[in-house]
């Protein structure tokens, strides 16, 4: 190795190892810290956190996922989460630039989560409530059939309890993989809400960012309390799509939570930091719950019958299997 030789690889060695201490650092810093979308401000994540992830300067509300919002919403520890054993399928054998269980299983490990929603029992202090909490950051908060069916079975449960139930959403719209199985689930998480009213149970709805879709046209906005959460953006089809059909341009507040409380198309406008006392106001005012019998055993005499019929299924698939042996 000559001299000049040597000092090259040393160079080498060295910028290889600057480069390895500022990615470090680059590192740390995304870790550390956060740039308000709002106001351009550097954040201490740790402020924001500590502020229930809302700008401490600007008051800019940051989307959270459902397990920060179960977190915030719920008395500690109370959520406890159900019909987990509802997974999804690939019923269509769904293939774009990628196939459909593809994205469910790279869904899945990003998230950490099973599906768009995670449906449970909660208190909101200490008041029992049926409670569907949806994940944006699974694939978009879609609603697919796992979503509506699991939505559903929570309206059920409410029923089955006599509590009432609050749905938070967080949605881009229909599970498009799933095709016209997905737009199904307008209908019936539609029917169950009709049935929560029939009996005369409470059903508040808390919009948050983003609302669109299918989800909006259907159960997001049918609660007999519909709350928004400041700054959510709440609509059916997006703005681009809107201004494109319409050729106007729309206001710049269009399909945000203020602008629905101006036109009277939501209830309430809440800060996260009021979202659960107002919550536990709304509960505490319509206490005691009446519930009307009847509808509660009807809900019940379905669903027996749902589980009698799967059951009978399994059975005569087994006497099957027993006759081709
Ligand atoms: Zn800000």
């Amino acid at each position: 190795m000559t001299i000049k030789d040597w000092f090259n690889k040393r160079k080498e060695l060295q910028i290889a190892h600057r480069e390895l201490e500022e990615a470090q650092i680059d590192d740390s810093i995304g870790k550390l810290w956060i740039k308000c979308y709002n106001c351009n401000a550097q954040l201490l994540k740790k402020d924001v956190e500590d502020n229930l992830d809302v700008c401490p300067q600007c008051n800019y509300h940051f989307r959270i996922n459902s397990e920060k919002r179960i977190q915030q919403l719920f008395d500690e520890g109370s959520f406890k989460e159900m019909f987990t054993d509802v997974l999804p399928t690939d019923p269509l054998n769904f293939e774009d630039t990628e196939t459909y269980k593809n994205r469910l299983k790279s869904a899945k490990e990003k998230t950490n989560l099973n599906e768009a929603v995670k449906c449970g029992e909660a208190k909101i202090d200490g008041e029992r409530v049926s409670a569907a909490v949806m994940d944006f950051e699974y694939m978009g908060g879609s609603m697919g059939s796992v979503v509506g069916e699991k939505i559903t079975r929570a309206m059920e449960y409410a029923l089955q309890e006599k509590i009432p139930m609050i749905a938070v959403t967080a949605s881009g719209g229909a599970r498009m993989q799933e095709s016209a199985l997905s737009l199904m689930q307008m209908a019936k998480t539609s029917c169950a809400v009709a049935r929560l009213n029939e009996a005369g149970l409470l059903y508040i709805t808390v919009l948050t960012e983003p609302t669109f879709g299918g989800v909006t046209a259907s159960f997001a906005t049918l609660g007999d309390i519909i709350i928004a959460e400041q700054g959510a953006r709440i609509g059916f089809a997006g703005r681009r799509v809107i201004e494109q059909t319409i050729k106007q341009s729309l206001p710049s507040d269009f399909q945000t939570a203020e602008y629905l409380m101006k036109y009277g198309q939501i209830d309430i406008l809440s800060t996260r930091k009021d979202l659960k006392a107002t919550i536990s106001n709304l509960l505490k005012l319509h206490k005691p719950y009446v519930v009307k019998e009847e509808t509660v055993k009807k809900v019940k005499e379905v669903s027996e019958k749902k589980t009698t019929t799967a059951k009978k299924k399994t059975v005569s698939k087994k006497k099957k299997v027993k006759v081709e042996a």
